[in-house]
């Protein structure tokens, strides 16, 4: 039977034993409208110039019938809790694209309509939330972080309920539908699901399949090939979750099946950049008051989430220790390409035993003081020999006392210090600074302000971010290089979101 991405059919939480897949046809919205296509990436991914007749394809209509739709199923730990299936319940997928380098893209829509692993919600995406999936994962794509990315953004000119942004008093919203992109969809939770399915042999295709396609750097005849590929994962996704923090990203849903297992950043959802640096920091309403997934906690999370996979592939590997000792590593290696990064963003070429205790002094500086992370790197920047705390004055979000401003100044004058103890010249240093940190991040109150402009029919903002977010280490317009002003401090949909939209 073949499946339509319609509400109205009342589609059943479907099992799909042995195999991890079903076809799914999107639904037909009879009212697209295009809110922007994204010709580089579809250039890139080869699929060429976009033309007004494309709006049905964008929007999941009268599709060539050579394109089979489907959507997969997957499990997951969902805040520290075994989940059962789950699955691809508002995104369906139109398969692969190659472009003239034999480069292999998936596509993929989000909001096209139910499906058979929808369970009881609507296969719906509301214009907010898909605005912010459609800008931001284009942000961190130039910022240089690995990331799905989107393609298209229309909206279907149906409304769709939803509770979130209003206290509980559920609102009609516009829907929207996008398409995203990725080398790969695949979450640790597709391993999961056949595990605990038992389906072993399912699982040793999907992992060879994966392997085959995906890890060109594993020896396929190496007989250790699982556990290789199990280091290889753990190793991609701590390397994410340093840049996440060099960026300071704060994805909001780190569950098993929103990990991808190319190590990239998938499922945009209640995510934030930080404003004012802050280790509990969670953009999750729905994190409250446990915050498991807050900013500092990233790294501990995507190795208990490691721990799940290694759970999950076991019956592969077959060797507790093995998968022991690499868990046991992530540590170890986390924390060292963690330390390289921060160094590089205080513009140190190497880490030096003495950094550790700076980078500690440093942290609870900026937690007590309430310092905006992206505009503190950008100031220190350029520090000279007589600069004061008061050169940092926008990056406050609380005034300093006199006691505060002097241990600023103390923190400046031992970052002068260590800056000496550099083999590269101050021009290096800053150039290396340069580099690593974002003179624009797309800030949640951006966002918000963007959608808000969306929904009364004008792009001006949207298009700014949009230019903004491609050249993140200039300032194309000063105007997006402040902190959150305080009219946003607590607005919600701009500070915190809800999980679902
Ligand atoms: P998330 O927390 O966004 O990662 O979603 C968790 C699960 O709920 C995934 O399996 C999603 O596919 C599913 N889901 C979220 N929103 C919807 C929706 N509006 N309709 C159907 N499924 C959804
Ligand atoms: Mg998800
Ligand atoms: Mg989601």
């Amino acid at each position: 039977k073949k499946f339509i991405g319609d509400f109205s059919e009342n589609l059943q939480q479907r099992q799909t034993p042995g195999v991890l897949f079903c076809t799914v046809k999107p639904a037909e919205f009879e009212h697209p409208e295009l809110i922007d296509f994204n010709e580089k990436l579809s250039e890139e991914i080869g699929l060429g110039h976009f033309e007004a007749k494309d709006l049905d394809f964008l929007a999941g209509k009268n599709l060539p019938e050579n394109i089979e739709t489907y959507a997969t199923a997957y499990a997951g730990h969902q805040f520290g809790n075994w989940a059962g299936q789950l699955g691809d319940g508002r995104a369906i997928y139109l398969g692969e694209i190659l472009n003239q380098f034999n480069k292999k893209t998936e596509l993929q829509y989000k909001g096209a309509g139910a499906t058979p692993y929808s369970r009881t919600a609507d296969g719906r995406a509301v214009l907010r939330s898909s605005v912010r999936e459609y800008l931001m994962s284009e942000a961190i794509h130039f910022l240089g972080i690995k990331t799905t990315r989107a393609l298209s953004l229309v909206k279907t000119g149906e409304n769709v309920l939803r509770d979130e942004m209003y206290n509980g008093n559920p609102q009609y919203e516009n829907g929207a539908v996008i398409i995203r992109t990725a080398e790969s969809f695949l979450r640790f939770g597709h391993f999961e699901l056949l595990s605990a399915r038992k389906e072993f042999d399912v699982l040793q295709n999907l992992a060879d399949f994966t392997i085959e396609n995906y890890f060109p750097e594993i020896d396929k005849n190496k007989h250790e090939k699982y556990a290789l590929w199990f280091q290889n994962i753990s190793e991609k996704t701590a390397d994410l979750m340093v840049e996440w923090f060099r960026v300071g990203f704060v994805h909001g849903v780190m569950n098993t099946d929103n990990m991808s297992i190319l190590g990239s950043t998938i499922d945009y959802g209640p995510f934030s950049f930080l404003d004012e640096y802050d280790l509990s920091f969670t953009p999750n309403t729905t994190d409250l008051p446990g915050r498991r997934y807050a900013f500092g906690n990233q790294g501990k999370i995507a190795q208990w989430n490691l721990w799940q996979l290694a759970n999950a592939l076991f019956p592969l590997i077959k060797d507790e220790k093995i998968l022991q000792e690499i868990l046991n590593n992530f540590g170890n290696y986390f924390w060292q390409k963690h330390d390289k990064m921060l160094a590089n963003k205080f513009g140190f070429d190497e880490v030096l035993s003495e950094d550790l205790e700076f980078f500690t002094q440093w942290q609870s500086m900026m937690q007590d003081f309430k310092i905006d992370y992206t505009l503190f790197f950008n100031r220190l920047e350029e520090v000279s020999e007589d600069t004061q705390f008061d050169y940092f004055d926008d990056a406050f979000y609380e005034i300093l006392n006199g006691e505060s401003a002097q241990k600023f100044n103390q923190f400046l004058k031992v970052y002068r210090e260590r800056l000496t103890k550099n083999k590269i010249s101050r021009e290096e240093s800053k150039a290396l600074m340069a580099k690593n940190n974002p003179k624009f991040v797309l800030r949640n109150y951006l966002l918000f302000e963007c959608i808000s402009e969306l929904n009364e029919g004008k792009t001006d903002l949207f298009d700014q971010l949009k230019m903004a977010l491609e050249q993140p280490y200039k300032e194309i317009y000063p105007e997006f290089s402040v902190k959150r002003p305080s009219k946003f401090d607590d607005v919600i949909g701009c500070t915190s979101l809800s999980c679902s939209s």
